[in-house]
């Protein structure tokens, strides 16, 4: 499949002299499941703003389908970490994920049948006419991708989606993003600082160094296709590959230089 994202020497220092993103470059193709780990503050949000084009690189270019992003894309939607600050408290659930569609050129019946596939695909049929405040913190943002979903994006971008949820709840919603990809081919970005998370759901992870950042490694993840909470976790290639991450980061912590 063709290239989706380039990403060509992105500099960004937030003024007056925070250097958060040194020199990245990297790029993803479509219908890649692309993981993105480092340490904490090491630019990993600053990233994603880039890549969606809310902020303004400093240097280099972020390209998607070869042409340069200059600002926030119909092609791209984004799930942030905070669901409970991302859904309006005074709609339904079927009306949070309908909202963004307004901004699209479709008819009712069309944006309708849109709504019902999204919701319907994370699982949440029988709550649609719930509003989100009645709903568990892993329903609600399970409401959020549901609203990307319905968006129909070229990529999807995720910024620790569920760093704030229970480890049951997240395990199913790691599920959930890996049948999503499995059954609707999409692209997405997952933005993780944790590192079994990251083995467990990408077909390749980028390990970020500390900030100013750079691609420390790029790890094709050779784990089969089919994946489950407790057997793949439980395959010595799963522990080989988190190990390889693990010191990876730990090395990128300490500012030790890119290995050869
Ligand atoms: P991460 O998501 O990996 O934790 P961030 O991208 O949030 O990292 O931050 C990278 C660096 O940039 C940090 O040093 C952070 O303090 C700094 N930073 C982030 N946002 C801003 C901002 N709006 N203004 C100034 N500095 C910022």
């Amino acid at each position: 499949m063709g290239e989706l994202l380039r990403v060509e020497h992105l500099r960004k220092v937030y003024e007056p002299a925070t250097e958060a993103i040194g020199d990245l470059s990297f790029t993803m193709r479509a219908g890649e499941l692309l993981c993105v780990v480092g340490p904490s503050g090491c630019g990993k949000t600053t990233l994603l703003k880039c890549l969606a084009g809310l902020l303004r690189p400093t240097g280099g270019v972020v390209e998607m389908h070869g042409a340069p992003v200059t600002g926030p894309s119909p092609a791209m939607a984004v799930v942030f970490q905070e669901y409970g600050r991302s859904l309006y408290p005074w709609l339904t659930v079927r009306g949070n994920v309908e909202l963004p569609l307004r901004h699209k050129r479709l008819s009712r019946v069309e944006r309708a049948r849109l709504v019902a596939d999204a919701v319907e695909a994370v699982g949440l049929a029988h709550v649609a006419r719930s509003h989100p405040w009645q709903l568990s913190g892993g329903m609600q943002q399970r409401v959020a991708i549901a609203r990307a979903l319905a968006y129909e994006p070229d990529v999807l971008i995720m910024d620790e989606p569920f760093a704030a949820v229970d480890a049951q709840t997240r395990a199913d919603l790691e599920d959930l993003v890996r049948d999503l990809h499995a059954t609707r081919g999409i692209s997405i970005v997952f933005v993780t600082h944790d590192v079994d998370e990251a083995v467990y759901l990408g077909e390749r992870v980028l390990v970020l160094s500390g900030a100013p950042t750079r691609v420390r490694a790029d790890l094709p993840v050779d784990l089969p296709p089919e994946r489950d909470q407790r057997s793949t976790r439980a395959l010595p290639r799963f522990t080989e590959l988190r190990t390889q991450v693990y010191e990876q980061i730990q090395r990128a912590k300490r500012g030790q230089n890119v290995a050869p």
